[in-house]
């Protein structure tokens, strides 16, 4: 039996170490939130329950394991309290980050710092209740921009026209740097705001960019069946307000603020749609269109964070090079400094890719990870026992206050009350401290039922 820390508890991480564990190593899982499942707790849109629970209770599944260890509250990074080299004293066999992407792509734009521009990462964990995200201001006004077309700007989307409690959403526009042929987002999930799409305007939209996107053969009147298919399954939608309208071939320019400092205006350029190896890219021209908005949200995927302190480049955590099959996944961490691949280190999920598709894609990535470790564990060096509460007690030394996979347990109940007492479905503490503090009243419960 070999130890490997897992570093990072959405659902790569976890399924990468329930593979290790069911394969006999001891596995040490360390998780930046209290409570594990990541995006699959807190990115996945809040209405969908059964999806949430569905996954909870696999992810409880994960953590029953005996030989596998979990604390969470501890993040790790360069400049944590937990660095990566911390982690290598305790000379585990390997170490796996599945820590997802958690930079955010900076816009580099003017303004960018005014009140109300939020990236859509920060702002579904907001919604999420991910601490320290819930507590923070993501206020929203009447005119709201959602930069990006795929399927997180249209959970955000959702969220605005229809389920945020403090909603004064007049209306969305979707800003996008090509055209209607773009678009990204799963009709499944369009479905959910069809009927907020203010169909006469959209037509105007389409109208205003036609000529611009047939320079690259596509044809304007073929829109509906290759990316809005909502506008031939519901032909007689009424609009439902708030209403939802798109500017296409608009990249956002500078963001400009009032004297409260908040957004309301964004100048954006107006784009050409030009082929690119096969496809379509957007290039800008000189001519520009401003957008009367008081909230701005950016949708353009996520990056990885340097300062995790894994080797890192434009592209992300580096991993080993494979010019015999570049499509293959490679999941090594690769140090280009020193030109070698960092032994027994290595990344899946959204830390090897970002913002790669869906949970049962990140799952697959960490289990075929796991294979690749279980490989590499054949041959490893044995390495001296790692004892849990070793790591736990030497995590604790630092500062650092660890939440076990009981206190979860512990945690969970709590919630489940919770949600009971308030007829919802399920409830969330949406800040550190709530959490912690029912957990240790729940431990003195137990204790004092047990006396
Ligand atoms: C808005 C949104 C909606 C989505 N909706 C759906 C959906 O409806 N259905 C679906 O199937 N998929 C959905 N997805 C995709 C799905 O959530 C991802 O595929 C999946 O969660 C990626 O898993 P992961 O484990 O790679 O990363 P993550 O889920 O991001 O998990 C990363 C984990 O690493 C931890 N971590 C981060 N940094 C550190 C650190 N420095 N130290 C220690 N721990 C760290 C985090 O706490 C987290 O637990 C959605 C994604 C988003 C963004």
């Amino acid at each position: 039996m070999k130890t490997v820390f897992v570093v990072g508890a959405g659902p790569a991480g976890l399924f990468a170490a329930q593979k290790m564990a069911q394969a006999g190593h001891q596995v040490i899982v360390l998780n930046r939130d209290i409570k594990p499942g990541g995006l699959a707790e807190y990115g996945i849109y809040p209405v969908k329950d059964k999806m949430k629970i569905g996954l909870r209770k696999q992810f409880a599944k994960v953590l029953s394991l005996s030989n596998l260890h979990y604390f969470g509250h501890v993040p790790v990074g360069s400049e944590s309290a937990v660095t990566i080299d911390d982690l290598r004293q305790f000379s585990p066999a390997a170490m796996v980050f599945s820590v997802g992407a958690q930079g955010t792509k900076s816009l580099g734009l003017p303004g960018e710092n005014a009140k109300g521009v939020y990236s859509a990462k920060d702002f579904v964990y907001y919604y999420n209740q991910l601490p320290p995200f819930a507590s923070r201001d993501f206020s929203t006004g009447k005119r709201i921009a959602v930069i990006g077309m795929g399927n997180v700007a249209v959970d955000i989307i959702r969220w605005l026209l229809q389920d945020d409690p403090n909603r004064q959403t007049e209306e969305v526009v979707i800003v996008a740097r090509r055209g209607p042929f773009e678009a990204k987002f799963d009709e499944k999930e369009f479905a959910h705001v069809q009927m907020h799409l203010d169909r006469q305007l959209f037509q105007q939209e389409l109208e205003r960019v036609k000529d611009k996107i047939a320079a690259v053969g596509q044809d304007i009147s073929k829109v509906a069946e290759a990316t809005f298919p909502a506008l031939v399954k519901y032909p007689d939608q009424e609009l439902v307000m708030p209403r939802l309208t798109f500017r296409f071939l608009s990249s956002p320019k500078e963001i400009h603020a009032g004297p409260d400092g908040r957004i309301n205006r964004l100048t954006v350029t107006e784009n050409l749609l030009v082929p690119k190896n096969g496809g379509t890219a957007s290039k800008g021209t000189d001519q520009t269109a401003d957008l009367d908005v008081d909230t701005m949200i950016f949708a353009i995927g996520d990056v990885h964070d340097p300062k995790l302190g894994l080797p890192c480049s434009r592209d992300g955590y580096t991993t080993r090079p494979n010019p015999e099959d570049p499509k293959a996944p490679v999941f090594e961490v690769f140090d280009p400094k020193k030109n070698e691949v960092e032994p027994g280190v290595y990344v899946v999920g959204w830390a090897r890719r970002a913002s790669d598709g869906l949970v049962g894609i990140a799952r697959h990535d960490g289990e075929v990870g796991a294979e690749k470790v279980l490989h590499y564990l054949e041959s490893a060096p044995e390495g001296a026992p790692v004892s849990p509460q070793a790591v736990q007690r030497r995590l604790e030394s630092k500062g650092v206050k660890v939440v076990t996979k009981e206190d979860i347990a512990l945690l969970g109940k709590v919630e489940e009350r919770e949600a009971q007492k308030r007829g919802l479905v399920s409830f969330k503490f949406s800040d550190d401290e709530s959490m912690l503090n029912a957990i240790e009243k729940e431990k003195s419960n137990a204790c004092v039922s047990a006396d």
